[in-house]
């Protein structure tokens, strides 16, 4: 089965792993701090702080952010369950607003519109967490303007933008955020096996993400409440959790990282391909990317009308094409439709998920896995029109 995404390891990733073995660390250590300055580099942000997984990253912005009981958080249907969740975490209110039927990622002018009403009803979120869906930039100068009218906080969740560049500059760099939450996930664009990382340049933030990190807990005298009792002495000052990165994991994702522009442009190069095989076929291919480089962490077509979507997705499975779906509306799953949720609610969102298709790409994948699937393709959307 050709996967639709697949890690790429290489002896160098393999032998950073074995000197952390070897090494009095084995958890938070030397190897987590060299993987954050390196990543705060490619990123071009003050701080980053590396965190468990992709998930712990968006929970901890959220409480960074003083999320909690009253609040609400704001994101799209199409992202994957962990970026609502983060509010569910808190204690807050998940919400969302509806996609871009061409882009995928969210709407502006429907953002525009709820916060009209939101104002009025006194039911403005306190965040937004816009996804940078497929590894394209969504509009963060347009969502960052109405942040500042409507007073809301935004992280970027950019689990699939690694990499990305929005106009030149790199996702990360909080040009237009407060933070950036990444995922380093084997399916994702460099991996740690388990991951994530914020970035942000608010000094304080980054404090408060670094001790939330860490249950809370603070060995610094300037944060403490009382007066250090000895060396041993450390302070709980608010709950956090555990959420560190191992140094095992960020040694591998310093080793993964440096490989992280070859990765993106053998991305760009078989999207290219893609555009250009599949130019014939009546699907519908990602938007072009007019202003910057998507890191192209997924691929993903939607399927003509009237073309039975499940029926394609099996047969492309049984011929060895590893097809997936990106993503369920959020909001249709039975946890949020526990809290009010229902068909109609997002119809973008709703629309696009009945046709989209997501195929194999990933950084070691070669022309002819990829001439494989196109073939598969072609053959099971003619099977599918006959
Ligand atoms: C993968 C992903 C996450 C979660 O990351 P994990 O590291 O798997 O916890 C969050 N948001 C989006 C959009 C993702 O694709």
């Amino acid at each position: 089965m050709i996967p639709y995404g697949r890690q790429d390891i290489s002896e160098d990733d393999i032998r950073a792993v074995v000197e952390v073995l070897r090494s009095p660390f084995l958890t938070q250590g030397p190897a987590v701090e060299r993987f954050e300055a390196a990543l705060a580099e490619v990123v071009g942000a003050q701080h980053v702080v590396a965190v468990a997984n992709g998930t712990a990253s968006l929970h901890l912005a959220a409480l960074a952010l003083d999320l909690g009981p009253g609040d609400r958080l704001w994101t799209v249907p199409n992202t994957y369950v962990a970026t609502a969740n983060a509010a569910l975490y808190c204690g807050a209110e998940a919400d969302f607003v509806d996609i871009h039927p061409r882009t995928l990622d969210i709407d502006v002018e429907a953002l525009a519109r709820k916060l009209e009403v939101a104002e009025r009803e006194g039911t403005l979120p306190k965040v937004v967490a816009p996804v940078h869906f497929s590894g394209r930039a969504y509009p963060t100068q347009a969502v960052h303007e109405l942040s500042k009218r409507y007073g809301f906080r935004i992280v970027e969740d950019a689990a699939h933008a690694i990499g990305t560049l929005d106009g030149d500059t790199p996702i990360g760099a909080c040009e237009h955020s407060d933070v950036v939450s990444f995922s380093f996930h084997p399916v994702k664009l460099i991996t740690t096996g388990e991951g994530g990382a914020l970035s942000t340049n608010d000094d304080a933030l980054a404090d408060r993400l670094r001790r939330l990190r860490s249950h809370g807990v603070t060995r610094d005298p300037a944060h403490m409440v009382h007066e250090p009792e000895g060396a041993w002495y450390f302070e709980l000052v608010e709950l956090g959790l555990n959420y560190r990165l191992t140094d095992l994991q960020a040694a591998l994702g310093t080793s993964q990282l440096a490989r992280l522009e070859t990765f993106v442009a053998r991305r760009n190069e078989l999207a290219a391909r893609y555009d250009e095989l599949l130019a014939d076929l009546p699907l519908e291919r990602p938007a072009p990317i007019e202003n910057g480089r998507s890191a192209f962490h997924l691929y993903v077509v939607q399927v003509p009308h009237g073309v039975d979507r499940a029926a394609l997705f099996a047969n492309l499975r049984e011929a060895g094409v590893g097809v997936q779906v990106h993503f369920i509306p959020v909001h249709l799953h039975p946890l949020y439709r526990k809290k009010g949720f229902a068909p109609g609610d997002f119809p973008v969102s709703e629309a696009y998920y009945e046709r989209a298709l997501t195929l194999p790409l990933f950084a070691a994948m070669t022309d002819d896995e990829q001439d494989r699937v196109v073939e598969q393709l072609s053959l099971q959307l003619a099977g599918a029109r006959a």
